[in-house]
């Protein structure tokens, strides 16, 4: 066709121009990146701005001047972010014995947030009530929860219930530690951890369990046997809470392609990390080179501390900030290494399996250049418009693709507890009492 005649059809029947990506010229005929963008229910899958909530008493209506955090209700505005799944994530050495404790003090400090806070956050457990928090002139953000490590569990299946029950719709089955049930891609290689080959058959319940309560079964941090068990147990799509493609950066934190056509078949979605180590190859290799150090540095900086605080418990970011200071020695990487694993994930995947999993707050303030908190999470939109996605596409890498994962969960559990009423407790998805509770120091 010859581009006279492109030009004639667009001018003649502007819905036609409109409807076509711009390939070659960097914007949409119709529809700016900044109207794709605030059009869109955006939903970001992963942020640890909990425990600045819980040990930081953090108010995200009154941060503080200056504040260096990746999410607050302005920035979250800036952004048009719609929808965060606060991290109720458990350190596994620091809260021995008492994770299902710390569990539930990070649940109470999202809800306290929304307490305090009733006209900008709502707390959200389904795809309605995020539609719903989105709707009228105030647009409140959803708030969603999602556990970070299986261990908080503490292998009970009933504890596991009750998360659910307090809104919990995604848990991680591993972090970076392997827990008694399941390998984590964090440790996989150390020897003097106790390995399970993937998930055990209490793991391989629990997904059962998740599938039958609707709570979405998240497989970053796993094993990748982990991952291969899991997406053969579950009945419901999975999801990939915050992790990124590691055929650009060579990190276990990220998924082979071959996962990622798993993730394809599963019907599942695979939200990207932000984290720059896990999104740039050069950035990453630095990272790796100068852990040694930096662990060294981080150990020094918590000694000094105890030196200065005889009995004192420090600060639960002290690491972080050392790690930030080492990080920040590294040259930032460039907004279109983020963006070059979106495009890989929808180009291997597929455009209906890739989304934003940011790890705002838990990333040591290390993200590419350009994305310093929500309130940048624009120009993303602006960067896939400028590589020819379409406003459609754009919305579903936004949010659209997670949230139709999560009703298909929503769905299944109804299915499957549809199933329990009508064959009898028996036959539930669940099974019997010696799974319940996983005898500690087992499999
Ligand atoms: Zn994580």
């Amino acid at each position: 066709m010859q581009t006279t005649r492109v030009l004639i059809l667009a001018a003649a029947f502007p819905l036609f121009a409109a409807a076509q990506p711009a390939k070659h010229t960097g914007t949409p005929h119709r529809m700016t990146a900044k109207e794709i963008h605030n059009s869109a229910i955006i939903v970001d899958t992963h942020a640890d701005t909990t425990q600045r909530l819980l040990d930081e008493n953090f108010d995200m209506a009154n941060p503080p001047a200056g504040d260096y955090g990746h999410v607050d209700f302005a920035k979250a505005a800036a952004g048009n972010l719609g929808a965060e799944f606060f991290s109720i994530w458990v350190e596994p050495e620091k809260f021995k014995g008492h994770y299902a404790r710390r569990t539930l003090d990070l649940i109470d400090s999202v809800y306290e947030q929304a307490a305090r806070n009733p006209s900008r956050m709502m707390i959200a457990y389904s795809v309605a009530d995020i539609r719903r928090a989105r709707a009228g002139p105030h647009k409140r953000l959803a708030a969603l929860m999602g556990i970070e490590g299986g261990h908080s569990i503490e292998n009970d299946i009933h504890l596991l219930r009750d998360y659910y029950r307090l809104g919990v719709r995604y848990m991680t089955l591993t972090w970076s530690n392997t827990n008694e049930w399941g390998d984590s891609s964090g440790d996989i290689d150390n020897p003097n951890v106790a390995h399970h080959d993937g998930l055990t058959e209490f793991g391989k319940d629990v997904v059962r369990e998740m599938n039958r309560l609707g709570m979405m079964v998240d497989i970053s941090h796993v094993a990748d046997k982990t991952f291969f068990d899991a997406i053969s147990v579950t009945q419901a799509p999975v999801i990939a809470s915050h992790s990124s493609a590691r055929a650009l950066t060579n990190h276990p934190r990220n998924m082979t392609d071959e996962m990622l056509r798993a993730v394809t078949k599963n019907g599942g979605v695979v939200m990207v990390n932000f984290f720059s180590a896990f999104v740039d190859e050069n950035f990453r290799k630095a990272w790796d080179a100068q852990a040694p150090e930096r662990n060294r540095a981080v150990e020094e900086a918590v000694n000094a501390w105890k030196q200065q605080h005889p009995g004192g418990e420090p600060p639960y970011n002290i690491d972080e900030k050392v790690q930030h200071e080492w990080g920040m020695k590294i040259p930032r990487p460039p907004l279109s290494s983020l963006i070059d694993h979106i495009d890989h994930i929808a180009k291997v995947a597929g455009m209906d399996h890739v989304g934003l999993g940011s790890d705002f707050d838990g990333v040591s303030y290390l993200t590419p250049e350009g994305i310093d908190s929500a309130a940048d999470l624009p120009k993303i939109s602006q960067a896939l418009a400028a590589r020819g996605y379409s406003a459609n596409d754009i919305h579903k890498i936004l949010g659209g693709n997670l949230l139709r994962v999560l009703s298909q969960v929503e769905a299944t559990a109804h299915r499957l507890q549809a199933r329990q009423v009508r064959d009898g407790h028996a036959e539930a998805g669940t099974s019997p009492a010696s799974v319940r509770r996983h005898a500690a120091g087992g499999q």
